[in-house]
């Protein structure tokens, strides 16, 4: 593939090219430290060094919150909600963002392919970019690279004074046409280290959560975990959700609706008449991490869990996932040895 080399300074003139294709979502700074991904109204505003977003562009294909159907009582009616395709251009992903997206393709193709979340994805484009791990990155465990471009239309490498810029699909030869660009000629990318690491890969790891089912990380973690749920709401992964109906005040209309949820929270795994099955947070935490490398895992080969951070960054409880695996790796070794 041809490289091109962007400036930094023509940054915002390729985002306002992109912008006359289709509609762009980018991310933003919030406030001092927070980044989110918008719709790009001003192509100045986007920022593309940045460490992670709070939310990935999951949201975008499964909504927070989203009505599925209306019904009318009366008749006995009911008319389903009609999803749109996004059908836009998601510019300066991360690698692993991207490769969460392709895990919920799976999550929401496999058995009864789902019809909102497949709509939406139509259409959409990626514009990736390279990023420097910081402190809770840990992508490079999961076989994730900050370079990789599998999956996206273009991808901007960074270089100190700007980005190579090559379209990796024909989609993105198009998005690339008509904006003059030189051709990249020198310069690598500065590669930086990941800080965060897994102490064995996923192929290994299915047999160390196998063994764990008892392990004291569980009962230790509780002590400090407030069950506030922000570990799998900012999860780029989690696709967990609950289906409510309500019904207007004349009881004759109504909606149906779902949400996102997560195991982590109390009613998550609460049921008719009550009980809840996960009462203790020990169980829920073990649910988590299992639900990212063990259950989908054990029959992808995949970690379910793309090393992006966020649940570790965002934790009310400073709670590190990479922390709690590496533990159960300890331990694991540790009684195999003992066990010779
Ligand atoms: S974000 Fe932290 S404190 Fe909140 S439920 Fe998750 S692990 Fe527990
Ligand atoms: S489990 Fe944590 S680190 Fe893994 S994908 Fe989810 S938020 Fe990111």
């Amino acid at each position: 593939m041809v490289q091109f080399f962007l400036e930094r300074d023509r940054i915002a003139d390729f985002v306002s090219h992109l912008m006359n294709r289709k509609p762009v979502y980018a991310p933003h700074a919030k406030g001092q430290k927070s980044f989110a991904f918008e719709k790009v109204d001003n192509a100045a505003d986007v920022v593309l060094d940045y460490p992670r977003t709070m939310q990935s562009v999951k949201k975008f294909f499964l909504p927070p919150r989203e009505q599925l159907l209306s019904f009318n009582l009366t008749d006995n009616s009911f008319q389903d909600a009609d999803p749109q395709p996004v059908d836009a251009i998601f510019f300066g992903v991360h690698s692993y963002d991207l490769a969460a997206v392709h895990r919920l393709d799976y999550n929401f193709s496999e058995g009864n392919p789902e019809r909102n979340y497949l709509t939406r994805r139509q259409g959409a484009l990626f514009v990736g970019v390279s990023y420097s791990p910081d402190k809770y990155h840990f992508s490079g465990s999961v076989g994730i690279d900050p370079f990789d471009t599998a999956g996206f239309d273009v991808f901007l490498t960074k270089l100190l004074d700007g980005y190579v810029l090559e379209a990796i699909t024909t989609e993105g030869e198009g998005l690339l046409s008509g904006f003059d660009l030189p051709p990249h000629e020198a310069g690598k990318p500065a590669r930086g280290h990941f800080q965060q690491h897994i102490y064995l890969p996923q192929a290994k790891l299915s047999t160390v959560m196998e063994h764990s089912y008892k392990n004291e990380v569980w009962d230790e973690t509780k002590e400090k975990c407030v069950g506030c749920g922000t570990c799998n709401l900012v999860c780029p992964t989690c696709y967990c959700f609950n289906v409510e109906d309500s019904v207007d005040i004349t009881v004759t209309e109504g909606s149906r609706s779902r949400h996102w949820d997560g195991c982590m929270l109390r009613g998550f795994s609460e049921v008719a008449g009550g009980e809840v099955f996960r009462e203790s947070l020990a169980a829920r935490q073990r649910h988590r991490i299992f639900r990212k490398f063990k259950y989908i895992s054990e029959s992808t080969g995949e970690a379910w869990c793309i090393g992006c951070g966020r649940c570790t960054a965002y934790c009310t409880a400073d709670i590190s996932i990479v922390n709690i695996v590496n533990r159960l790796v300890a331990d694991f070794e540790k009684a195999t040895v003992s066990n010779l």
